[in-house]
């Protein structure tokens, strides 16, 4: 009976490859339909993992880009971006620099590896920075430095708090010596900001390594963390060496850090939000007006 004839072409064939007889080609899979869990190494299914990018198996939080996490974080259309007419300038002519620029430019739709601005949270309103690692790993420029200290003297001009979402892989060495005069700068700006009585609070999401851990990152007067965030200065194998010694399992992670003092809390991505509002509404006095 037709009905019941095996049906053929089932498989998507991959037209470019040559097929013989003995030859069993496998299934097409589109890559983007599908993510591995860099954590607990399972293959998910992308639309599993939300637009909260959560593994459903481990808890593990994705990477977001800039913009996406600022969508998760703050009001619909409150956010006023600051200072994204700074261009990065190439003081030591590095090779390919410009290109990697243009390039990262276009995927990540930033000018920078962090993005500045106001919005507002749950009605407040606030100033905030969020770093990406998908822009030359969230390293720090001259331009990063420049936005993260912009944003701390406009939030101490306006009397806002600020929250700042850390990602670095650390100085950016296409820029040498300038890219490490950035921590100095940033924090000079934070101990400004702090010496006017406001709020910083820092986000460690994955990674934040290098000089980024080493100033602005740790200088928060609350400092929070993602589920399984990596933060470090050096590399857990150069310690190693260096040392002589075995690090544990989960050194470097923010469950680590938060055992031993260099992390207040660790908020899973679906509360981040509303943790962040009640925090600042009990700094900006709403919270006790209501309690
Ligand atoms: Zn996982």
């Amino acid at each position: 009976m037709a009905l019941f004839k095996k049906k053929k072409n089932y498989i998507r064939i991959n037209p470019n490859r040559a097929i013989n007889d003995k030859t069993v080609m496998p299934p097409e899979v589109p890559d983007e339909l599908f993510a591995k869990c860099p954590n607990c190494k399972q293959v998910i299914y992308l639309k599993d993992l939300g637009v909260e990018k959560v593994c459903p198996y481990c808890s593990y939080n994705f990477r977001l880009g800039a913009w996406e996490r600022l969508s998760l974080v703050v009001d619909e259309k409150s956010f006023e971006e600051w200072n994204n007419d700074l261009k990065t300038v190439d003081p030591l002519n590095f090779p390919e620099y410009q290109e990697k620029l243009s390039l990262m430019k276009e995927r990540t739709g930033l000018d920078e590896a962090v993005l500045t601005g106001k919005a507002a949270l749950n009605g407040t309103p606030i100033a905030i920075g969020i770093m990406d690692s998908n822009f030359i790993m969230g390293s720090m420029g001259t331009i990063v430095g420049e936005k993260l200290t912009c944003l701390f003297e406009e939030a101490t001009s306006q009397k806002l708090p600020v929250i700042l979402f850390t990602a670095s892989g650390g100085a950016r060495m296409q820029e040498g010596i300038l890219s490490l005069m950035q921590m100095a700068k940033v924090s000079a700006a934070v101990r400004k900001h702090s010496e006017a009585g406001l709020l910083y609070i820092t986000v460690l999401t994955d990674p934040t390594t290098g000089g980024v851990t080493a100033s602005f990152a740790m200088e928060g007067d609350i400092i929070l963390a993602e589920p399984q965030t990596l933060v470090g200065f050096a590399g857990r194998r150069v310690i190693e060496q260096t040392m002589k010694t075995d690090l544990p399992e989960n050194f470097q992670k923010a469950e680590f850090l938060l055992e031993h003092g260099f992390v207040d809390a660790i908020i899973p991505r679906p509360e981040m939000k509303q943790r962040l509002s009640t925090i600042i509404k009990l700094h900006v006095g709403e919270g006790w007006s209501k309690a």
